[in-house]
């Protein structure tokens, strides 16, 4: 198999390239030149494991790493998750949810990140390379990095976050991180100042190349492909034969909904895909009116959905124009010059994805309907979903995508359900655990300092 750019401009790359690559030379991202069908592959795979199907899915989009090389990579990216099915489905009268953070990050970027971290050492390993990866996080998501690539040989990973302006759980869970490859680097400034210092760090080529410089972000195919895994699983779980689920999915950059896009192209019996966002609505807007339209980020108790630009859009888009490069590429110049662009409609966008905003108002309510009748403390994000889920007509039974442990957000479960607390093992503890870290000013000489003392 081999993967194109949604912007038509790249050659055709191989599966191990396009995960090296990350984001396609002429800016676009990278898709597979044609997507599997295993419709008739589905009854067959009941009754695998979920990294036994892993193997069987991700064989389908991978040309050039061994079966025996992917069943190991594949065994060890989830063998430290604390349940044996990795992703187990949960009753919730007549919803599913399907528990996606049971990896050791309590939250569904662990399915891909592990997975990453795993294929990118495998194919470093091979080519006798290695990589520095640096990244900006709020706070929510640089956990999820760090524990990918946690004591990797050829991988060192560089994580900036705005001193004192994530939560203290947020923070505890990078800097215990204590392996020798793992630099949290405290800035003292805000998220828009780590990003800034990332855009000039990247901007500077020569920089880059000397120090092997990377990103692990949202965009690269291999996490799409690992999350693809979890919808085919849950449905042969859930579904009777043949039967048309819907999936819903709280949504911010589109990574997670995209993958239930692929697996419905790929002919698993998908009724819908509820996307549902919070305030941040640009994708409720896009998917209601076909029009794409920046607007002003709105922070919210559900930080990883608070974004206006989702990364993964236009892979999504890529299929709706068309599969036409140079429509993609106009819709983008558009968006970027005007903070807007528009499809032509006629009838919905997409009739595959039905859209909807939650509020955090809508969000707490959930939460507390939610306890109050199963006794189940839902994360705020997994709430957005299962509001939406709740929220939109009926026509076929629902898995509602559970993105995040509960303990990871103990003050928004405090404001709904007041007296009641969430727990897990591997956060109690924490704030006696060892740290490291570094406080760095907000200034890019003294991060590209840093890196170039401690760069692999
Ligand atoms: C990242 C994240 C999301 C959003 O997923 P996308 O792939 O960005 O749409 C939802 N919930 C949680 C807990 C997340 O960490």
């Amino acid at each position: 198999m081999r993967y194109i750019s949604t912007r038509g401009e790249t050659a055709p790359l191989s599966f191990k390239d396009a995960v090296i690559t990350g984001l396609a030379p002429d800016g676009g991202l990278l898709l597979p030149e044609q997507v599997p069908d295993v419709a008739a592959e589905l009854a067959g795979w009941r009754g695998l494991s979920f990294q036994q199907l892993a193997v069987e899915v991700m064989s389908c989009f991978i040309g050039d790493v061994s079966r025996e090389d992917l069943t190991r990579i594949v065994q060890i990216s989830y063998g430290g998750f604390d349940a044996p099915e990795v992703t187990p489905v949960v009753g919730l009268g007549d919803l599913t949810l399907l528990e996606l953070f049971h990896g050791p990050t309590l939250a569904f970027k662990d399915v891909a990140l592990q997975f990453l971290g795993n294929l990118f050492e495998h194919i470093l390993t091979e080519r006798r390379e290695r990589l520095n990866v640096i990244g900006a996080t709020s706070g929510d998501t640089g956990s999820a990095a760090i524990a990918g690539v946690r004591g990797k040989d050829r991988i060192a990973i560089f994580v900036m976050y705005p001193q004192g302006r994530t939560s203290a759980l947020q923070e505890l869970q990078m800097i215990t991180v204590v392996d020798d490859n793992v630099h949290s680097l405290a800035i003292d400034g805000s998220f828009d100042d780590c990003q800034g210092i990332l855009k000039r760090i990247f901007g500077d080529l020569e920089f880059k190349q000397r120090f092997h410089l990377g990103a692990v972000n949202s965009v690269n195919w291999a996490r799409v492909l690992a999350q693809i895994v979890y919808y085919i699983y849950s449905y042969l779980l859930v579904a009777e034969e043949d039967e048309a689920l819907t999936f819903s999915v709280p949504t911010g950059n589109f990574g997670d909904i995209f993958a239930g896009f692929m697996a419905a192209r790929m002919g698993l019996p998908v009724d819908r895909l509820i996307l549902a966002t919070n305030e941040n609505d640009i994708l409720t807007n896009f998917f209601n009116t076909g029009r794409y339209r920046r607007g002003q980020v709105q922070f919210t108790i559900t930080p990883a959905m608070d974004i206006q630009v989702a990364s993964n859009f236009e892979r999504f888009l890529y299929y709706r124009l068309g599969e036409d490069g140079e429509a993609v590429k106009s819709f983008m110049q558009s968006f970027t010059d005007k903070g807007e662009a528009s499809v032509e409609v006629d009838g919905p966008v997409c009739d595959l994805i039905e859209a909807i905003s939650i509020d955090t108002d809508a969000t707490l309510a959930e939460m507390r309907e939610v306890y109050e009748r199963h006794r189940y403390v839902l994360d705020p994000h997994t709430a957005v979903g299962v509001a939406a889920a709740r929220r939109l007509p009926r026509q076929s039974r629902i898995i509602c995508l559970a993105t995040a442990h509960p303990a990871k957000f103990p003050e928004s479960v405090e404001r709904a359900l007041g007296g009641v607390s969430a727990t897990h093992p591997s956060l109690q503890g924490l704030d006696r655990a060892p740290t490291r870290r570094e406080v760095l000013p907000a200034d890019e000489e003294a991060v590209k300092r840093y890196v170039s003392e401690h760069a692999l």
